[in-house]
């Protein structure tokens, strides 16, 4: 819990999209779930469900905090590196000149690259942070411009042959800023990164600048240099203030603009801090830039834990500085499921329950148990630095003074990991790697349920439960204890998800939503999850370790009953569960010797448990993997596009927040560039 930030948490689902969805109306199975895919990315869509039943002021208060996500939006590209901003500009008016008219492989190839420079916010790639390679001759490109008006392209940043020769050295240069964010040790990272944080100074210069600033006797240090760029001018060192009067003050100006308006909606006071304080406290801190407000800004905020909507907005995250003192602008917005933070508590509320019912020995039980109930939420507008490429969950603030003494916000977004989900549907991937039409039925009809049942039980309750042996500290297990721990609270869920208990409860209709579990759960520690890991490479990650151990145990024991069978047809592999309610049985058996291990601390069983069957990867089986992966296509990055929100007016009144899911990825950048467009080429 050190470093704490916007988590990609990397669930099963979105990476093996091994699992599926929950029931659908025929409105669901019609929406378009993905609506672009180019070079190793695809684009897609979220919805937000239960939007409608918001009340009138809480969409209104959706609507402004959106504005204000949408606002900054320039203040990224520039960050990421100082000619992201007039080369997308020209980008879009070679695209809006020739769209219709032009076409083939060289077009092709333009306007790839355009929706790449969108998605990364930038002309690097927004993962491995390399400068794009276009794909279309220079030639080309000249053409293509030579009868692109001037009206249309950014002379802001400078005449038309400067603005020209400084694009193309940009797109056709590789040697010319390669990497976004160098983080090579023995290189002068500021100089060798292309990121727009360091002007003028040195790797060295900029670490004694910020040396000379921390006073090491400060028990509640600001974030040093967060949110500026630092400049040498005239020999002289300082910063330049990323604030409404400051630099990018046009766009904060906006983002003010609507948090002012978000100000007069803020929801009626339910906890020690009204929200209208939080963003009273973010106006404050947008205007003069001092980071002692921002913080006053971040104690509040985490207190808010009732309202329903909420909302982050600001130079948050430092990943992209190779120094890790400047944040890039990103934008949240979000509300409460209440549906799935309902079936979380309920869960919570049962723990004790659980606790006395599992198969663990009695004496490694808790005789107090108490449940967490995780806040569930669901994303309503996506900005800056989260948008199109989105966290899953969220975890803020990050400054460690605050996370001491306040604590921090914990919650995962339900509607991107179902987009994720849904959207992964029909890419072939089940009629791939599931034998028997059954069980691709229900991982159709129950995979997302029992997806987020399995995650709700290993993380309210499996972590939580059982206790240690008197005189056992908790960290024998050493390297094996973070493989082990996950295995115990993974084996919870499992167990529990079978259990008739979770029927009683209203969560599940029947053992069905289990088996669906179960087979995918299978088949992807068994095999399919080995598409992740290079060729001639074991299991390192302790959550993939774990799925590794439970499956490959639990696969050796039933081999006499033939309870989960690896079948072969027509030269591929299949996992087939045969008896689930064996499985069921398995999977109990090795939650209580999980728990005893780490019960008693017993680092050589525990050693053994994770040598024996998390580690070693099976060539042949994996090469197989890859190779059927590979024919399959599925690109490896995702992202959103918005929805789109109008605000419904009669006699000058608004009366409600329409949503609607019609944009493509190219309308919704082409029109964002048009109406956020609130800062210069040249910054
Ligand atoms: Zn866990």
């Amino acid at each position: 819990m050190k470093r704490a930030l916007i988590t990609l948490i990397m669930c099963s689902i979105m990476l093996n999209t091994s699992s599926c969805q929950g029931d659908r109306s025929t409105e669901e199975n019609d929406f378009q779930w993905i609506v672009d895919r180019f070079d190793d990315i695809r684009v897609m869509r979220y919805r937000v469900p239960g939007f409608e039943r918001l009340s009138l002021r809480q969409k209104e208060l959706l609507y402004y905090l959106g504005e204000a996500a949408l606002a900054g939006r320039d203040i990224l590209y520039d960050q990421n590196f100082k000619y992201n901003l007039p080369v997308r500009r020209t980008l879009e008016a070679i695209y809006i000149t020739h769209n219709g008219q032009e076409s083939g492989p060289e077009w092709d190839a333009l306007v790839t690259y355009l929706k790449k420079v969108w998605f990364a916010n930038g002309v690097h790639h927004h993962y491995s942070n390399d400068k794009f390679t276009p794909l279309f001759e220079e030639a080309y490109f000249d053409r293509l411009l030579s009868s692109t008006p001037d009206s249309l392209l950014p002379l802001d940043f400078g005449p038309r042959d400067t603005l020209i020769s400084v694009v193309k050295q940009v797109i056709f240069d590789p040697t010319f800023y390669p990497t976004r964010v160098n983080q090579t040790a023995g290189a002068d990272l500021v100089a060798t990164s292309a990121v727009n944080f360091y002007e003028g100074v040195t790797q060295s210069e900029a670490e004694a600048f910020y040396a000379n600033m921390a006073d090491p006797n400060d028990a509640t240090p600001i974030s040093y240099g967060l949110n500026s760029r630092l400049v040498k001018q005239n020999g002289k060192i300082q910063e330049q203030v990323w604030k409404e009067d400051g630099m990018y003050g046009p766009a904060i100006q906006r983002i003010t603009h609507w948090l002012g308006k978000a100000l007069e909606v803020a929801e009626v006071p339910l906890a020690e801090t009204p929200q209208k304080e939080i963003i009273e406290a973010l106006i404050t801190y947008y205007k003069s830039g001092n980071l002692r407000d921002f913080d006053r800004y971040n104690v509040l905020w985490v207190k808010d834990t009732l309202s329903t909507v909420d909302f982050v907005n600001g130079f948050i995250e430092t990943y992209n500085d190779p120094l890790g003192y400047k944040a890039s602008w990103e934008a949240i917005t979000n509300y409460k499921d209440e549906e799935a933070t309902r079936r979380t508590e309920i869960i919570s509320n049962e723990a004790q329950w659980f606790e006395d019912h599992s198969p663990v020995d009695p004496r490694y039980k808790k005789a107090q148990v108490k449940g967490v109930s995780a806040k569930v939420i669901n994303v309503a507008m996506l900005g800056g630095d989260c948008y199109p490429a989105t966290p899953i969950g969220i975890n803020l603030p990050n400054a460690d003074w605050i996370r001491r003494d306040y604590g921090s916000k914990s919650v995962t977004i339900q509607n991107i990991t179902d987009a994720y989900d849904k959207a992964s549907e029909g890419n072939g991937f089940k009629e791939e790697f599931v034998l028997r039409e059954e069980d691709r039925e229900r991982m159709k009809t129950y995979g997302s349920l029992a997806d987020n049942l399995h995650t709700d039980l290993h993380e309210c309750l499996g972590h939580g439960s059982g206790q240690l042996a008197p005189g056992v500290k908790g960290d024998e297990l050493k390297q094996y204890g973070s493989t082990l721990e996950e295995t115990r609270a993974d084996l919870f869920g499992l167990y529990y998800l079978g259990d008739e208990k979770l029927v009683e409860l209203g969560l599940v209709p029947s053992f069905d939503v289990a088996k669906a579990e179960y087979a995918s759960y299978m088949m992807n520690g068994l095999m399919t999850q080995l598409a992740r890991i290079r060729p001639g490479k074991n299991v390192e990650e302790a959550h993939m370790r774990n799925r590794k151990l439970i499956a490959t145990w639990c696969y050796e024991k039933g081999l006499p009953e033939n309870v989960v069978e690896m079948v072969q047809e027509e030269g591929k592999t299949y996992v087939v569960v045969n008896d689930f309610q064996r499985l069921r049985e398995l999977f109990g058996e090795l939650l209580r010797e999980v728990q005893r291990i780490k019960s008693e601390g017993d680092f050589e069983a525990g050693r053994e448990l994770v040598e024996r069957y998390g580690v070693q990867v099976d060539p042949k089986l994996h090469q197989e993997v890859l190779e059927r992966y590979e024919k399959l296509n599925i690109a490896p990055y995702g992202g959103f596009v918005n929805p789109q929100y109008r605000l419904v007016e009669e006699n000058g009144k608004i009366v409600d927040v329409e949503v609607s899911y019609t944009e493509d990825y190219t309308d919704q950048m082409l029109r964002y560039s048009r109406e956020y467009s609130l800062l210069p080429s040249r910054n």
